[in-house]
């Protein structure tokens, strides 16, 4: 399980980025870190990188199949910033 030391750097989301499950190998759409779902394997991955292949990351791949990814902590994005910032605005009245 990722882990933190101080929670003023993560924020809850509710984006359907975090919903997904990606495959071995494909190519990082969000940056941050990954957990397969079958071992609870934890990795970072960059946004336009790969994801760990099969042969990357293994576990009884015979029983459980190929490794497969889902996003667990994201990193915001130059366009997440932005409307973060004018929800911001619009609470304060800004
Ligand atoms: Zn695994």
């Amino acid at each position: 399980m990722a882990s933190y030391t101080d929670d003023e750097f993560l924020t809850p989301s509710s984006s359907p980025r975090f919903d997904k499950i990606y495959r071995a190998g494909a190519i990082t759409r969000y940056s941050g870190i990954y957990r397969c779902p079958v071992c609870s394997t934890e990795v970072a991955s960059i946004k336009g990188h790969p994801l760990p292949g099969k042969d990357d990351h293994r576990h009884n791949n015979a029983i459980f199949g190929a490794p497969r990814w889902q996003l667990i902590v994201g990193t915001v994005e130059a366009e997440e910033k932005t409307t973060l910032l004018s929800v911001l605005r619009r609470r304060l009245g800004l």
